[in-house]
């Protein structure tokens, strides 16, 4: 199975908004086995297609520890339609590598969706799986870590992530 490019910030297809899924098929069954691979391969506890390069509104979650496992969830076209209890935490994120950033979100969410057979699912999550599916729709909205902190904060962490960025090459 291909593991597929992980796009890194700044590159554009991370500030861009991903589209609706109409048509559930062969293609985007392989995208979500690939993205699945990736993910796991990275390794990583979340990934949306927008971090592989494909503008649709998908992401696949594991947040499986040694410690305890969990379900895989694989989510199109997700909405938010109850959140509570804010919490800040520090995240890092496959596409921003080398850097984690605190965030403030609710931990507590209800998300709606369809799976990958097109079936309707509601999804009740808290803590950390209900960061990681904010995570995820944040990038289907083209939103990044840095987009989340105040601009003075952001123009710090993006300089020093440039910094070390070029610095590799
Ligand atoms: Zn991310």
């Amino acid at each position: 199975m291909p593991l597929l490019k992980i796009y890194t910030y700044p590159e554009k297809v991370l500030s861009q908004k991903a589209e609706k899924i109409q048509n559930i098929d062969g293609a985007l069954q392989s995208l979500i086995d690939n993205m699945i691979h990736t993910m796991y391969e990275a390794p990583g506890i979340g990934l949306a297609a927008n971090q592989v390069g494909v503008l649709k509104r998908i992401f696949v979650v594991d947040i499986s520890s040694k410690e305890q496992s969990y379900p895989l969830l694989v989510l199109l076209n997700p909405e938010i339609v109850f959140c509570d209890n804010p919490e800040d935490s520090e995240e890092g994120c496959l596409s921003l590598p080398g850097c984690t950033v605190k965030v403030k979100r609710p931990m507590d969410i209800v998300v709606r969706g369809v799976d990958r057979e097109g079936k309707p699912t509601e999804i009740t999550a808290s803590g950390l799986l209900s960061r990681a599916i904010q995570h995820e729709m944040d990038h289907l909205d083209g939103i990044v870590l840095f987009d989340r902190v105040s601009s003075i904060k952001r123009e710090f962490l993006r300089k020093r992530y440039l910094k070390k960025m070029n610095q590799k090459d």
